[in-house]
């Protein structure tokens, strides 16, 4: 039986040198307040051995490492899915992150007109920027795509019959369904055509009995192949323009750039749903533009301000860091440096040799692994389908027991399995990473083979 009389006072516990070392790190509220819930259940369930000092101690150290653990832990990506949107999406560029450091280190001119010395306005710049780049008459930053889409819904089309095709009704992963998003805003949903055809002719029906705006979403992350027809994006704006109502576009990922130069499918651009010539074009930030999570609404002046007035904005506003880092991943666009400076583009347009080049680096330091052929995806809803030719590093010991081991390394990497076999794609690495990969991979595989 244990002798909980030998229970060392709180005080006593707090006196001890390696105790001292814990109360630096974590504080002494946090490190008493620990001792006393250890003291506690060691009287309600005693241990077989009688507990000492040594006992609670060691307690008191796991107890604390616990409450490290509870953290958002930076983790590799290897698994060659560009936009993971379980991993965070799009990492920044070096310029965000900069930029970041800089103005959320000490005060910035957020609603601060410096010219004049008066209040400004909140993201002046990031919108002028897109403006600037986009030719949109007008922009706003909002804090992601599905408030994008709330917020033109509610202040727009409230109450009003909205048209989509049967088609487009997307569900965008974590089981959110946009239709629901777009009924939240109190727009009434009116759906026209079937899942994989719909005419001009339906919209044209749907404006008859009575919607106030057409709502084209692009299928971000599924297909509708066979079978299909659909209008060009032209003709339904052109029949919305024509009938005096609104043309919406949501977008999704908003790329820049073509992605047909990386031997992938053509993305619809934002500049190109601007010249289809909607009225609003709302998309991501942080898929295929490549910077921190935000909604981005582009179009026309009017409209968007009645976006600024609505009271709802007030709840979906981006912060200061957001607005910082979008700033400065915009002007990588604006000065042409967006394919060299922003990760996304800089995994995208990977060159096949690189790729292998690292690959082969990694296997001579393991001593392990082979290099097969295989593919790297877009991901995070774009370009479903489409993929990159790449160089993998496959592993064929325990690949299910090699993922968890990897996932729980330090740094936690994360691969994938295919055919059992468990693989690193080097597309996603980024460039600081290598070093720390191959330290968690030598660390697993010495593990397995123990
Ligand atoms: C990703 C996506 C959304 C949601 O965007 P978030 O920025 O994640 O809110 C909405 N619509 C489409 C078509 C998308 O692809």
């Amino acid at each position: 039986m244990s002798d909980l009389r030998a229970l060392p006072s709180v005080n006593k516990v707090l006196e001890q040198l390696s105790v001292q070392a814990l109360i630096e790190h974590y504080g002494r509220d946090l490190v008493t307040e620990q001792i006393r819930k250890i003291e506690n259940s060691l009287r309600q369930d005693p241990p077989a051995r009688t507990p000492d000092l040594e006992l609670v101690i060691k307690e008191l150290e796991d107890c604390l490492l616990q409450i490290d653990k509870i953290k958002t832990n930076r983790v590799i990506n290897a698994t060659g899915v560009i936009l993971h949107t379980n991993l965070g999406r799009a990492p920044l560029c070096k310029a965000a992150i900069e930029a970041i450091n800089d103005q959320a280190s000490g005060f910035q001119a957020l609603e601060f007109d410096l010219e004049r010395g008066k209040r400004g306005h909140r993201a002046e710049a990031a919108e002028t920027l897109l403006t600037r780049l986009t030719s949109a008459e007008a922009a706003l930053i909002v804090n992601n795509n599905a408030s994008a889409m709330l917020l033109t819904l509610t202040a727009l089309l409230k109450g009003k019959p909205v048209a989509i095709s049967r088609g487009q009704m997307v569900e965008i992963g974590g089981g959110f369904r946009m239709p629901e998003v777009f009924r939240q805003s109190g727009a009434k949903l009116l759906e026209v055509g079937t899942t994989n055809r719909v005419r001009l002719e339906d919209y044209q029906e749907a404006i008859n009995d009575g919607a106030r705006a057409l709502l084209a979403v692009h299928p971000s992350n599924y297909k509708v192949t066979g079978f299909t027809e659909s209008p060009a994006l032209e003709e339904i704006t052109a029949l919305a323009k024509s009938t005096g109502i609104l043309s919406i576009y949501d977008l999704g990922s908003g790329a820049m750039l073509d992605t047909s130069q990386f031997g992938m499918a053509h993305e619809p651009t934002v500049q190109e749903a601007l010249a289809a010539g909607f009225d609003l074009v709302c998309f991501s930030g942080d898929k295929l533009l490549g910077g921190p999570q935000s909604g981005i609404i582009l179009g026309r002046t009017d409209l968007i301000a009645r976006l600024k007035n609505h009271q709802l904005l007030r709840a979906l506003r981006v912060d200061k860091i957001c607005l910082a880092a979008l700033e400065a991943t915009l002007r990588e666009y604006l000065y042409g440096r967006a394919l060299t400076g922003i990760p996304v583009w800089q995994m995208i347009g990977r060159s096949q040799k690189s790729i292998q080049t690292q690959a082969r680096y990694l296997q001579s330091q393991l001593g392990d692994g082979q290099l097969v052929p295989g593919f790297s995806t877009v991901g995070g809803g774009s370009l479903p389908e489409e993929t990159l030719p790449t160089t993998l590093l496959s592993f064929s010991i325990l690949p299910q027991k090699m993922l968890k081991l990897l996932r729980q390394g330090d740094p936690a990497v994360i691969a994938r399995i295919e055919n059992d076999q468990l693989l690193i794609d080097p597309r996603t690495i980024q460039p600081d990473e290598e070093e720390a990969l191959l330290l968690s991979l030598k660390k697993s595989l010495a593990q397995l083979k123990r």
